[in-house]
C-alpha cells in the first residue's frame, strides 16, 4: 500500500527523472521513500568511452561539458551546459526515479465541448480515435487555419477515458500558455498541467501535461500518448536532441502524434507509406490561403539603416492604415528592426521581450495598429483582418516553412477570410518559390 509521503513521491516522480537535490521535499521524507525502495539514483552524468553523457538531455556534443572545480566534492567535476537553464548538473550530482508501484489515477474525465466539424476535420478527428486506441503513431498535416486543436479533443477523451497519460509538447511557450487553459475548459475535472521555463511547480500527478518540448527532458517513460505540436518548428528541427527527449519521454509502447502545417516530405511519405497520414487542406472557413506577392524592396537594409523609409513599404503602410487593418511585418533580425524601429509608429518584439503578450494583445484589441516582429511570431498568432508583410523574404532565417506559417497568419477569420500577405525582398529564393507553390497547390486539392 502506498499511502502518506511515499505517496507524495509517487505523484510527482512518477514519469520523471529529477535531481536528488533538487526534489521539492523534505529530506526526511525522501530518505523514508529510499528505504522502502521506490527510488532508483544514478548519476547525472555518465561516462560512456571516457566521453561524459549527461542523463537528462543527452547531449552528444563534447562541447557542452564544462570542467570546473566543483566546490561541493573538492575535485574537478564536469557539468552539462546543453540544459544549464534547468539547473545545473554535474557528474557528482544524482538523478532519481521512481521505481515504486504506478500511480492509480482513475479518473473519469468529463468532456466539455460540443463544436461543429468540417468534413475533413470529422474524419481526422476519427482517424484519430482510431490511432489512440489502435496505438498507432499518426502525421497530421492540417494547413494554417484548419483548426487543428480541436481535432484533438476527441483523440484525447479517448486517451483519458482508457486512463492512458497524454502530454501535448509543443516548441513554444506562448503555444502553451494559449493551449492549457483551452484543453482546461475541455476537460474540467481534470488537472491539466502546464509545463514552461518559470512556470510554478506543482506536486501533484496530472495525467494531461502541455509542456514545451524542452520540459520533456525532464521525463522518462511516462506519456502513452503524445502529441508534438509544429513538430518542424523551430528550434525542435534543428535540435536532434529535443527528438530524443519526445521519444524519452514517451512510455516504450506509447503512440506519437505529429500535428504540423508544414511537414518534410520525407516525413511525410514515410508516414503515408504505413498509413498514417492525414491530410487537412483547407481552412475550417473553406476559404483558399492567402497566396503571397513578391515586390522587390531593393537595398532595403541599407535604406532602413540610414533612416529612411523605401518608398513601397511606405506606400503599404499607409494602404493598411487607411482601411484601418491591423498589421505584422516580419523582420529577420532583431539588429535591422532595431535600427528600423525608429520609422515606424509601432512597437516591436522578439523572442526574449518580457511585454511580448501585453504588446500582442494590443494589436489583437487595437490599440496598436501593427506590430514589428522578428520570426517569434510565425505561428500561434490570431489576429481578425490582419495584413503581413516580410521584409527581407530573401533572408536565409525565412524558410519555405517559415513562409508558409507567416502566410498562414492571414484571413484566418470567418467573416475576414482574405488579406495581404507580401514578401519584400532582395532578390527571389527557391525557398521563396516553394512557398508559394505549396501554398497554391494545397489551395487546389480536392478532397
Ligand atoms: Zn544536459
Ligand atoms: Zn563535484
Amino acid at each position: 500500500m502506498i499511502t502518506g509521503d511515499s505517496k507524495a513521491l509517487q505523484h510527482f516522480l512518477s514519469g520523471r527523472i529529477w535531481p536528488l537535490e533538487q526534489l521539492p521535499f523534505e529530506q526526511k521524507m525522501i530518505e523514508q521513500v529510499q528505504r522502502q525502495g521506490y527510488l532508483e539514483l544514478f548519476l547525472a552524468v555518465e561516462w560512456l568511452n571516457n566521453k561524459p553523457q549527461c542523463q537528462r538531455c543527452f547531449c552528444p556534443s563534447s562541447d557542452a561539458y564544462i570542467r570546473y572545480h566543483c566546490a561541493k566534492c573538492d575535485k574537478i567535476c564536469v557539468y552539462c551546459r546543453h540544459c544549464l537553464n534547468m539547473g545545473r548538473l554535474s557528474s557528482c550530482d544524482w538523478l532519481v526515479r521512481w521505481i515504486g508501484p504506478a500511480v492509480d489515477a482513475v479518473v473519469e474525465p468529463r468532456f466539455a465541448w460540443d463544436g461543429q466539424f468540417t468534413e475533413a476535420q470529422a474524419r481526422v478527428s476519427r482517424e484519430l480515435i482510431d490511432s489512440v486506441k489502435k496505438r498507432q503513431s499518426r502525421l497530421i498535416h492540417a494547413v494554417c487555419g484548419a483548426g487543428k486543436t480541436e481535432i484533438l479533443f476527441a483523440a484525447i477523451y479517448e486517451a483519458l477515458t482508457q486512463n492512458l497519460r497524454v502530454c501535448v509538447a509543443t516548441p513554444r511557450t506562448d503555444v502553451v500558455l494559449e493551449l492549457a487553459p483551452r484543453f482546461q475548459q475541455v476537460f474540467p475535472n481534470i488537472d491539466v498541467q502546464a509545463l514552461y521555463g518559470g512556470a510554478e511547480q506543482k506536486l501533484s500527478y496530472s495525467s494531461f501535461i502541455v509542456a514545451t518540448t524542452h520540459q520533456l527532458l525532464r521525463f522518462e517513460d511516462a506519456f502513452d500518448v503524445m502529441f508534438v505540436d509544429e513538430a518542424d518548428a523551430f528550434p525542435y528541427t534543428f535540435d536532434a536532441t529535443l527528438q530524443q527527449a519526445v521519444q524519452k519521454a514517451r512510455k516504450k509502447l506509447g503512440v506519437t502524434i505529429l500535428v504540423t502545417a508544414t511537414p518534410d516530405t520525407a516525413t511525410k511519405l514515410q508516414y503515408e507509406k504505413e498509413a498514417a497520414y492525414s491530410f487537412i487542406p483547407r481552412r475550417f472557413h473553406g476559404y483558399d490561403l492567402p497566396v503571397p506577392r513578391f515586390e522587390s524592396l531593393w537595398f532595403y537594409d541599407k535604406q532602413l539603416r540610414m533612416g529612411r523609409m523605401p518608398k513601397k513599404l511606405a506606400r503599404w503602410l499607409m494602404g493598411c492604415e487607411e482601411r484601418g487593418q491591423p498589421y505584422l511585418i516580419f523582420f529577420s533580425t532583431i539588429d535591422l528592426m532595431e535600427h528600423a524601429a525608429a520609422l515606424f509608429s509601432v512597437p516591436a518584439v522578439h523572442a526574449e521581450d518580457k511585454e511580448r503578450k501585453e504588446k500582442v494583445l494590443a494589436l489583437r484589441s487595437g490599440e496598436v495598429a501593427g506590430l514589428l516582429t522578428t520570426t517569434i511570431l510565425e505561428r500561434g498568432i490570431t489576429i481578425p483582418r490582419v495584413q503581413v508583410a516580410v521584409i527581407g523574404a530573401e533572408s536565409a532565417i525565412f524558410t519555405a516553412s517559415a513562409l508558409i506559417q507567416i502566410s498562414g497568419r492571414v484571413g484566418r477569420a470567418q467573416h475576414e477570410p482574405t488579406g495581404d500577405i507580401v514578401f519584400f525582398h532582395h532578390g527571389v529564393t527557391r525557398d521563396m518559390d516553394v512557398a508559394r507553390r505549396e501554398i497554391k497547390r494545397l489551395n487546389a486539392v480536392v478532397m
